[in-house]
């Protein structure tokens, strides 16, 4: 059976005082939640902090983007995967789509990305997902297996063994406008049976989530999906409480 994973993603928010508190409440609310496995990804710059804070703890530390092009170099203002490793990550977030639509990423660059975590022994998160106009086109499925493929592509089935997809309809982030349980797990489903044409076992075990507007008074119905395998979380992961009851949610859903 497939471990839910509930990550939060903070992107660009939050001072370290806020960061601290943050961590704090997470901790504490989700002490001895064991069912599901936790993450949150706080800034580069709060990343050594936040995984000293989360030493013995259930909540692991990721980062939201990392350098594709080499583990160290002339790359000015990039971060490795190995610096990510060092800082205690344990996953990265790749292909979120504000990087695609705000900073240009190609679905190569996302893949050198994948590549470069997993050379550094980190776990990446591999987010792929529709325009609202993709969306309303009835073009959701040709947008994520594009993305999805053109990662087979790079890096070869086997390198899904340790990988997590994150399914984040673009026109669901940050708007309120969750994907319905039944949209995230037809899509999801769709997704699983890319990667179980190349590889059954992986397809099978591989843990495939949903983002987009994940809130507490949603989170069970989609994580009983039988293709949601636990969230990607980002304005409910700002707020302790929300976030708290969001991996209870998948903690209690089996
Ligand atoms: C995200 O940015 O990954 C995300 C899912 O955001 P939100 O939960 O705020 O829609």
């Amino acid at each position: 059976m497939r471990r839910k994973l509930v990550a939060g993603n903070w992107k660009m928010h939050g001072t370290r005082a806020e960061a601290a508190q943050l961590l704090k409440g997470i901790v504490e609310g989700t002490d001895r939640l064991l069912a599901a496995e936790l993450l949150v990804c706080p800034p580069f710059v709060y990343l050594f902090e936040a995984a000293a804070g989360l030493r013995g703890s259930t909540v692991a530390v990721g980062a939201q983007d990392v350098c594709g092009e080499a583990q160290q170099g002339a790359y000015t203002g990039e971060v490795s995967a190995t610096m990510l490793a060092d800082a205690g990550c344990r996953y990265v977030i790749v292909g979120h789509s504000e990087r695609r639509m705000i900073y240009g990423e190609s679905d190569s660059r996302v893949a050198a990305k994948f590549k470069a975590a997993q050379q550094a022994g980190i776990v990446p998160i591999l987010c792929v997902g529709e325009t609202a106009a993709a969306h309303d086109a009835g073009e959701t499925r040709a947008v994520v297996r594009r993305q999805l493929e053109a990662v087979f592509d790079a890096v070869g089935i086997a390198a899904f063994a340790s990988a997590v997809i994150a399914y984040e309809p673009v026109w669901a982030i940050g708007t309120g406008k969750t994907a319905t349980p039944t949209h995230a797990q037809e899509v999801q489903a769709y997704l699983r049976t890319l990667v179980a044409a190349r590889d059954a076992k992986i397809g099978a075990s591989l843990r495939v989530l949903y983002g987009g507007s994940v809130k507490p008074s949603n989170a069970a119905e989609l994580f009983s999906m039988p293709d949601v395998d636990g969230g990607l979380i980002g304005g409910a992961s700002l707020a302790s409480d929300d976030f708290v009851a969001i991996c209870r949610a998948a903690g209690r859903v089996h």
